[in-house]
C-alpha cells in the first residue's frame, strides 16, 4: 500500500484531508491520496512563482535538471510501475514501458536544440524572435496515462523556463506523486510541484491568478470549462481532449496486416487512448473479411490479472468508465448491433469487459458517435472512399484518423482528406516526443511535443535591434 505525499517547495507535504484510490483489477483498495485544500493549492502557487524568475535565467542548468530527471525515472521504474498498475489496471510491464517512455520526453526536450531566429528588417536592423517562458504553468492530467501524459506537459513547460503546479486525475493520483517525489530530488525546489484533489481542485487551478498557462488533458467537458475559466485571466491554454478516430480502409487493404494493426490501435490499454482507433469503416465488399479477421484477434488477446506476465489487456480503470462502456454496449446491442465476439462484462472482480467487435450498425448509433473509450470496437459498411471519408468527418471530434491501403500514394492523398490533427497511413497511434500532436475542431487548442509543443509554453518577444558585423544577411529559420 503506497503512503504518498504531495510535493510543494521541493518538500514533501502533509495534508489534513485525503481519499482512497481503488484498484480497478480487485476493486480492493490500491491505495490512500493527499487532499488538497485552497490554502495548499495557493502554498504550491507561491512556491512555483518563487521559484521561477532563477529558473528561467539558467538554461544549461535547466537542461542538465532534466537529463537528471530522465535518468531519475528510469531508476525509479521499478518502484513507480507496480503503483501505476494498482490505481490504472494497467498490465505491469506496460506500467513499466510507461515510466520509460515519460523518461524518453524528458531526454528529449533536453537536448532540442532552440535556436533564436533572425530577420534581417534592413542593412540597419535585425528583429531577433525570441521565445520567453511565461511563469508558472497549471497542468491537469487525466487517468488514462497519467505519468506518460504528464510528462508530455512537465518536459517542455521546464525546458522553455516556466515552473508548474502539476494535478493528476483523482482515479489515478499516487504514480504521479511517486513522479513527483523522485523529480524532487533532482529538481531545484518549487520548479515542479504536485497536488492531488478532486475535479474542484483542477477548478481551483485555472481560476487562481499565479499560473500564465493552463495545460489541460482530459474530456471535451472539462477542456470547455477550463476554456471559460482560462479566458476570465486571459491565460495561455493548449487543450488535449477526446476523439473518436476512425479508420478507413481501402478496398485493396491487405486485411491480415490491417487488422493487426487497426486491433492494436483500438484495443491498446483497453481502448482507453485518447486517439485509439474508436470506428472502422469498410465497403461492404470487404466487410465481412475483416469484421472475421478482427474477431480472430479479438478471441485470442488475453485480458486478465495485471500483474500476470501474460496478460496483455487490464480493466478498464475507472468504475464510471465501466459502467459507460457497458451502457454503451447495452445501447448498440438494442439498436440490432451484433456483437461478434465479447459482448458484455467479464465474470470476476474487477471492471473487466470482454474485447468486442460490433457488426451491423451505423452512424446514428451512440457508440459509433460518442468516444467509447474501451475495448468494444463498431464496425460500419460503406458505400466507398467518398461514403467513408464524409462520416469519419461527420463529427465535432477530430484528434486523429487512418487510411489503410497496399496503394500508398492513394492511400496518403485519402489520409490528407481527413478532418483530424493526425492521419496516418497503415498505422495508428504511432507517436513521438518529435512529432507535434494535438486535435482539430473538439478534440483540443494547440499541440504538444515537437519544438511546437514546446513554443506553446512561451510568449514571443521580439528583439528589434541594430545589425551587428555576425547578423549575416537574409533571414535564418529555426
Ligand atoms: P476529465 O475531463 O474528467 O478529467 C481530466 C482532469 O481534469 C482530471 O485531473 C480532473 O480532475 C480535471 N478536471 C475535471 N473537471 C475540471 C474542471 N472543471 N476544471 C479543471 N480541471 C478539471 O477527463 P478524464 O475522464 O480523466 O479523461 C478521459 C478523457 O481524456 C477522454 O475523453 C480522453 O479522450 C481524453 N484524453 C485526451 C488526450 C489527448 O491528448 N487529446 C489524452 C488522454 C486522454
Amino acid at each position: 500500500m503506497s503512503e504518498l505525499e504531495m510535493v510543494i517547495d521541493g518538500r514533501s507535504w502533509g495534508t489534513a484531508g485525503s481519499f482512497e484510490v481503488v484498484n480497478p483489477a480487485t476493486e480492493g483498495l490500491a491505495g490512500v491520496a493527499p487532499s488538497a485544500s485552497p490554502e495548499d493549492l495557493d502554498a504550491a502557487m507561491r512556491a512555483a512563482l518563487a521559484a521561477f524568475r532563477s529558473w528561467s535565467l539558467d538554461e544549461p542548468a535547466r537542461r542538465d535538471a532534466l537529463r537528471a530527471a530522465a535518468d531519475a525515472l528510469v531508476a525509479a521504474a521499478p518502484r513507480i510501475a507496480p503503483i501505476l498498475t494498482a490505481e490504472s489496471g494497467h498490465p505491469l510491464r506496460r506500467s513499466l514501458g510507461e515510466v520509460h517512455g515519460a523518461s524518453m520526453w524528458f531526454r528529449y526536450y533536453a537536448e532540442l536544440e532552440v535556436p533564436v531566429e533572425t530577420v534581417r528588417l534592413s542593412e540597419e536592423r535585425v528583429a531577433e524572435i525570441r521565445r520567453r517562458p511565461l511563469g508558472v504553468v497549471a497542468a491537469i492530467t487525466p487517468w488514462n496515462f497519467p505519468l506518460a501524459l504528464a510528462s508530455w506537459k512537465i518536459a517542455p513547460a521546464l525546458r522553455a523556463g516556466n515552473s508548474i503546479v502539476l494535478k493528476p486525475s483523482p482515479f489515478t493520483p499516487l504514480a504521479t506523486l511517486a513522479l513527483g517525489e523522485v523529480l524532487a530530488k533532482v529538481l531545484p525546489p518549487g520548479v515542479l510541484n504536485v497536488i492531488t484533489g478532486g475535479d474542484e481542485l483542477g477548478a481551483q487551478m485555472t481560476a487562481h491568478p499565479v499560473p500564465r498557462k493552463v495545460s489541460f488533458t482530459g474530456s471535451v467537458g472539462g477542456g470547455k470549462a477550463v476554456a471559460l475559466s482560462a479566458a476570465a485571466d486571459l491565460k495561455r491554454l493548449t487543450l488535449e481532449l477526446g476523439g473518436n478516430d476512425a479508420a478507413i480502409v481501402l478496398d485493396d487493404a491487405d486485411l491480415e496486416s490491417t487488422a493487426d494493426g487497426i486491433f492494436a490501435a483500438a484495443f491498446q490499454n483497453s481502448g482507453q487512448v485518447c486517439a485509439a482507433i474508436k470506428r472502422v469503416y469498410v465497403s461492404s465488399v470487404r466487410y465481412d473479411e475483416l469484421v472475421g479477421a478482427l474477431v480472430e484477434r479479438a478471441e485470442a488477446a488475453v485480458f486478465g490479472d495485471p500483474l500476470d506476465d501474460a496478460t496483455q489487456f487490464g480493466p478498464l480503470s475507472t468504475k464510471p468508465q465501466y459502467g459507460r462502456v457497458l451502457e454503451l454496449l447495452d445501447d448498440a446491442l438494442g439498436s440490432g448491433a451484433t456483437a461478434v465476439s465479447g459482448g458484455g462484462a467479464m465474470e470476476g472482480p474487477g471492471y473487466f469487459v470482454a474485447p468486442t467487435i460490433l457488426r451491423d450498425l451505423s452512424d446514428g448509433v451512440r457508440i459509433v458517435d460518442e468516444e467509447q473509450f474501451g475495448p468494444v470496437l463498431p464496425v460500419i459498411a460503406c458505400r466507398d472512399v467518398n461514403d467513408a471519408l464524409e462520416r469519419a468527418n461527420g463529427t465535432m471530434y477530430g484528434l486523429g484518423g487512418s487510411i489503410w491501403s497496399s496503394d500508398l500514394e492513394r492511400a496518403a492523398e485519402v489520409a490528407g482528406r481527413l478532418d483530424c490533427g493526425t492521419a496516418w497511413v497503415n498505422a495508428h497511434l504511432a507517436l513521438s516526443p518529435m512529432q507535434p500532436f494535438g486535435g482539430f475542431k473538439w478534440s483540443g487548442i494547440g499541440v504538444e511535443n515537437g519544438p511546437w509543443g514546446l513554443a506553446s509554453f512561451t510568449d514571443i518577444q521580439v528583439l528589434n535591434r541594430p545589425s551587428s558585423a555576425s547578423d549575416g544577411s537574409g533571414s535564418t529559420g529555426r
